[in-house]
């Protein structure tokens, strides 16, 4: 009569603690399946911890710029008629900022130098736009 038939298949501690294993418990004794689960645990809130600071850290970077942006333009008014011009401003190489209106350097005077400048940039600027597009064309 063999009446030691308490484990059939008995399992060592797979962590080698000298005890039996359970097989539903990854082959670990109860005290090592215990410390397996808090291993396990705390493990998954250090990459949950990880992975908040890293989306953090992105979101945090975009709310600064935004706010940044948006504050310096919404102070921002129109020079000629004190518009508020906030996202719509229109900054001038003279320095001012301008409503849509008076956004054109005839409608607000303006103090640069725009004659020499901007007929050089349009001339430039524009013969390479129709040249692309009549390349795409043909
Ligand atoms: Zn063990
Ligand atoms: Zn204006
Ligand atoms: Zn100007």
């Amino acid at each position: 009569m063999t009446s030691c038939g308490k484990a059939e298949n008995p399992i060592l501690c797979a962590r080698g603690c000298g005890f039996f294993g359970t097989p539903s418990n990854h082959n670990l004794c109860s005290r090592c399946y215990k410390a397996f689960l808090k291993e396990e645990e705390e493990e998954a809130k250090y990459t949950t911890i990880l992975s908040e600071k890293v989306s953090s850290f992105t979101i945090d970077d975009s709310v600064t710029t935004e706010k940044v942006g948006s504050t310096m333009k919404i102070k921002q008014r129109c020079t000629i008629c004190k518009t508020k011009v906030g996202l719509t401003g229109f900054s001038c190489k003279c320095g001012g900022m301008f409503c849509r209106v008076h956004r054109y350097p005839e409608e607000h005077a303006c103090t640069f130098d725009f004659k020499s400048t901007g007929r050089v940039t349009l001339a430039k600027e524009n013969p390479l736009c129709k040249a692309d597009k009549l390349a795409f064309r043909i």
